[in-house]
């Protein structure tokens, strides 16, 4: 039987949990009890902004739980234990500069030099093998929505698109001299046409003999995958290697919602068996083509991972491929990483690490897809029981 025609193949908790001591793994199932229950991620919701407001002191706790279960370090050098320990196993690490909220200038010249930062640090060391960046980090909402919706820009306004765009260079010229490709992430639709153009712009210039710059496609959208295909042939004609991640989307009721209100064509597709399908379709198409590619599949949904091993073993592509990665999210799915990783597929994980005040709106939102209501709490706690009993830790 091939690995992912195992039924089994990612029900080995001890390989999945092999990082973790008895201790971790006892406050990750405590955790994930606490933060199954709705209303209680609703109550730590609305407390901690009022206990920032009030000058409570809440980082410790914060920071001894939640954030230890889903985050590397305050800084780069704190994580580096945790990225050191995943490499043990065979799982890389993505340094992700997980700070939300800040929208001025200085801001974004501040998190477009962290992110530069980044990548000199991670350059050399194989278990950082790419960075990350959102252009929300580097430029300002509202101005990326104008671009995008061709609305023409005061005087103003164009120097300030100029500073972003001189911002998305620097980093992407760092990642070429540095040897370390970078991603961009993708978000909301209605900026990113914009995001597509400067990630467009970004690897026609760098992906010369080998991908660089990586954009990510959202398969959400019923979209994508024809923009795959034109990306594919634009690739052709220039003679560029694309970079890309490809995920399903993570915004779809703010799409959803959006579209209804204004009364546009919902971008989003009908229902998930679609966006499965499209996922599918496009991890297929790439492999297919992986001349032209670099991948990272950024999933943690199983069957994903099995398509994506069955598309490799279809087109001879070994397992440990560098043109092909599976991608987690740290604190989240270990039964995919390690499992994965134990078979020798490339696999990385984003390390997401910045200060406990800053990265507040990254772990709620982690809490909120853990809850029971979102689902994904359900396997996560399973897993863990299944081998805190093996270890004879409970009944
Ligand atoms: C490494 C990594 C990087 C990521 N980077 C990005 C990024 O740059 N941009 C981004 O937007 N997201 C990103 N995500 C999040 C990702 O898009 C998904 O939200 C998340 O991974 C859940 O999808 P899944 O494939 O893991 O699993 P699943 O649980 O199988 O899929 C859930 C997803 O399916 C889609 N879906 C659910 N219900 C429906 C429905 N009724 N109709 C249509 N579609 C539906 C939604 O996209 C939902 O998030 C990233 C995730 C990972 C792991």
């Amino acid at each position: 039987m091939k690995p992912y025609e195992d039924p089994e193949l990612f029900e080995n908790t001890s390989i999945a949990f092999s990082y973790r001591t008895d201790a971790e793994l006892r406050q990750a199932r405590w955790l994930f009890k606490l933060i199954e229950n709705p209303s209680i991620v609703t109550f730590g919701k609305k407390i901690l902004p009022l206990a920032d407001k009030l000058h409570i002191p809440y980082h410790w706790i914060v920071k001894k739980t939640i954030f230890r279960q889903f985050c590397g370090g305050e800084t780069m050098q704190e994580s580096l234990p945790t990225i050191e320990r995943l490499y043990q196993f065979g799982v890389k690490s993505i340094l992700d500069y997980s700070v939300e909220g800040k929208d001025s200038e200085d801001d974004f010249e501040h998190t477009c030099l962290k992110i530069i930062e980044i990548i000199r640090f991670s350059k050399d060391k194989p278990a950082i093998p790419f960075a990350v960046f959102k252009m929300t980090g580097i430029g300002r909402f509202a101005l990326l929505e104008k671009v995008s919706k061709q609305c023409p820009l005061t005087a103003n306004e164009l120097k300030e698109w100029e500073r972003v765009q001189s911002r998305v260079n620097s980093i992407c010229a760092e990642a070429a001299l540095c040897n370390l490709p970078v991603m961009i992430d993708a978000e909301e639709s209605w900026i990113q046409p914009a995001i597509d153009t400067l990630a467009e712009e970004m690897m026609w210039k760098y992906n010369t003999d080998k991908p660089v710059v990586y954009t990510t496609l959202q398969m959400y959208r019923h979209d994508r995958f024809e923009y795959l295909k034109t990306l594919l042939l634009r690739a052709r004609e220039l003679n560029r290697k694309i970079g890309v991640k490809i995920v399903r989307g993570a915004y779809m009721e703010k799409e959803r919602e959006r579209a209804r209100q204004l009364g546009y064509t919902d971008p989003i597709q009908p229902d998930k068996a679609s966006s499965d399908r499209d996922y599918d379709y496009a991890l297929r198409l790439v492999v297919d083509n992986l001349h032209q590619f670099g991948l990272v599949a950024g999933t943690h949904n199983e069957e994903s991972c099995r398509v994506l091993m069955r598309a490799m073993a279809d087109y001879n592509v070994h397992n440990d491929d560098p043109r092909v990665y599976f991608s987690q999210l740290y604190g989240m799915s270990d039964h995919l990483s390690f499992n994965l990783a134990a078979l020798r597929y490339n696999v990385v994980k984003y390390v997401p690490f910045g200060p406990v005040h800053d990265v507040l709106p990254y772990l709620i939102r982690r809490a909120e897809e853990n809850t029971s209501v979102a689902g994904q709490t359900g396997r996560e706690l399973s897993l863990i029981n299944k081998e805190l009993k093996r270890r004879n830790l409970i009944e």
